[in-house]
């Protein structure tokens, strides 16, 4: 068994979040396809309860949004506009209904630790230079590759 069957969530780069639409913390439901670098993957946001946004980090007040782990404005984001929902149970039923997006991760992206947790941000507001200039290797790889 690979290390990749054994991963279930996963932590975006900010960079790929933001170009995908997705929250940065994200559940892999499938394994496409592998290369050398990259890997092809299924994934959808991670629904959990949580105090703190799964997007944003703020703080989650609301008891429908503390069910899914996602403020007001990211819920609409992520497709879960919450203003249809009133109970925790509604909300669940919407987040079930979510669709997954295929994307391609960079081997490294998997190799990240999870022990810190999905609740808090831990990086700055803004990409480094290190962070974009591997994400435009990474994007001129998968398109060298596909
Ligand atoms: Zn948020």
């Amino acid at each position: 068994m690979s290390t990749l069957e054994l991963l279930k969530e996963v932590r975006l780069p900010r960079w790929l979040a933001e170009n995908k639409g997705l929250p940065r913390a994200v559940v892999i439901d499938e394994i496409l396809q592998e290369t050398a670098r990259a890997v092809l993957v299924r994934v959808r946001p991670v629904v959990q309860a949580s105090d703190h946004c799964h997007r944003c980090g703020q703080e989650i007040t609301n008891p429908v949004s503390l069910v899914v782990g996602y403020g007001p404005e990211c819920c609409e984001h992520i497709g879960l506009p919450r203003p249809d929902r009133v109970t925790a149970e509604e909300m669940m039923a919407a987040a079930a209904g979510l669709p997954s997006t295929e994307i391609w991760l960079p081997r490294s992206v998997l190799g990240l630790d999870r022990t810190s947790g999905f609740s808090t941000l831990d990086e700055p507001a803004s990409p480094g230079e290190t962070e974009l200039s591997e994400a435009r290797d990474f994007f001129h790889s998968v398109l060298a590759e596909a």
